[in-house]
């Protein structure tokens, strides 16, 4: 596959790799050590235009393909912080894609532009404490009140949770797969959020538990139809898990290059570790596996600039592919690097507490794989038909 990067993405690159280096790895021990990043890296990445760059320029976006989501990612994965990607991610590519492709012009003013220029930050919520995989059986409800909507329930896991100034929220208004999408504001009287802290890594995001009591919300707050919501869910998943598989795959290939480093260094029985035949093999299957990962998301990335949602197939199999084998390269890393691995002093510590997290967020791997093997066994033409009927 020849380079998908043109001089404006490496222009891109070279820009968001300088701010990696100055606004964002001088503040990463301050955000693992408070558990949280701060406001400011959010507003500073949207004055730079980070944010935007592959949504509309009408909307203050860069109008680049994805390719530039690609760019920033793999810059990112090397500040080694993945708590601040994921809380990067989660404003950006989680409710954002949802409110360009259904918000009326008056919601896209409203939230889509702040969100872009980093002034408003941006939270998904769909998981509940009683509901993750199974979308279906969320239990938050929106009562239909009239001229507004009535919220009540709690979500739980919630990126950006405690941070957000409005939440993407997916409720319950009828029966079964009736559900719908509001873009909640925060300041709603009856909400409420505290911080969930107690995690195996992703120190710097915020995760927050989320309660909702009575709280009145217009009924200009509806995004898209009412009762679509899974349905929109279900199309805006495919952007998060492009994006996991792109950020899998660049965090793998910091970790393997962390480690052939280390193996040119480190000195065990009077010569580098680099000479060990058994090192040098875990450093070829390594490098193997990230060139895999890199082809499949890749080619997921390229179908989703030609397809949009309707490529789940490949972006499934990238997301799942990619977090499974990034873990196994991540692991492999940290045993290259002995004890000092184990420590914080090489970082591998945190990128292995970081990618853990990756097989279970934006769908498992268990639910990846349902939904390819379904596409390969049962009804490729029927759900590809109802993904382009409900866009
Ligand atoms: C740090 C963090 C951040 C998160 N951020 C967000 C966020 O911003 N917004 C948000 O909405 N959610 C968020 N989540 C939630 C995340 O998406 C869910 O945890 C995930 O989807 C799994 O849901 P669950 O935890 O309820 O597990 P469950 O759905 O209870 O799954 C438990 C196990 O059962 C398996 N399983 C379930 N159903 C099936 C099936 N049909 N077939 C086979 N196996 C199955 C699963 O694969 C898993 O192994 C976050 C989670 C974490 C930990």
């Amino acid at each position: 596959m020849p380079s998908p990067f043109t001089p404006e993405h490496q222009l891109l690159r070279e820009s968001f790799r300088q701010f990696v280096e100055t606004e964002i790895k001088p503040h990463v021990a301050e955000w693992e050590a408070n558990k949280i990043c701060d406001r400011e890296v959010f507003r500073k990445m949207g004055e730079r235009g980070f944010f935007g760059v592959s949504f509309p320029e009408e909307y203050g976006g860069s109008g680049m393909d994805m390719w530039s989501a690609v760019v920033i990612s793999e810059e990112l994965t090397k500040a080694n912080v993945g708590g601040l990607a994921m809380s990067l991610y989660a404003h950006t590519y989680l409710p954002l894609p949802a409110i360009c492709a259904l918000g009326t012009e008056e919601q896209k003013q409203k939230y889509l532009v702040p969100a872009l220029r980093g002034e408003k930050i941006a939270a998904l919520g769909i998981t509940e404490p009683g509901a993750g995989s199974d979308v279906g059986g969320i239990t938050t409800t929106a009562e239909d009140k009239g001229d507004h909507f009535v919220v009540n329930g709690s979500k739980m896991f919630i990126t950006n949770g405690t941070l957000a100034d409005f939440i993407l929220l997916a409720v319950r208004t009828g029966e079964g797969h009736n559900l719908s999408l509001l873009i909640f504001d925060t300041d709603t009287p009856g909400f409420s959020a505290t911080p969930v802290h107690n995690k195996l890594g992703m120190h710097t995001s915020d995760t927050g538990q989320l309660y909702f009591h009575n709280c009145q919300v217009p009924k200009s707050a509806l995004l898209g139809q009412k009762d679509m919501g899974f349905y929109y869910i279900m199309n805006n998943f495919q952007e998060e898990r492009l994006i996991a598989a792109i950020t899998g795959t660049a965090s793998a290939e910091h970790a393997l290059e962390k480690a052939k480093r280390y193996m040119h260094e480190r000195q065990a029985f009077g010569r580098p570790i680099a000479k060990f035949q058994v090192l040098r093999h875990k450093i070829a299957k390594m490098a193997i596996t990230v060139e895999a990962c890199r082809s499949l998301s890749y080619r997921a990335v390229q179908e989703f600039i030609e397809q949009g949602p309707a490529a789940y197939r490949i972006i499934s199999m990238a997301k799942a592919f990619v977090c499974e084998e990034a873990f196994y390269v991540v692991n492999e890393a940290l045993q290259i690097h002995g004890g000092w691995g184990y420590m914080e002093d090489y970082g591998i510590a945190r990128s292995l507490r970081d990618i853990r997290l990756m097989t279970v967020g934006a769908g498992t791997t268990e639910i990846m794989h349902e939904i390819i093997s379904k596409i390969e066994l049962d009804n490729v033409k029927h759900e590809k038909q109802l993904l382009k009927t409900r866009t």
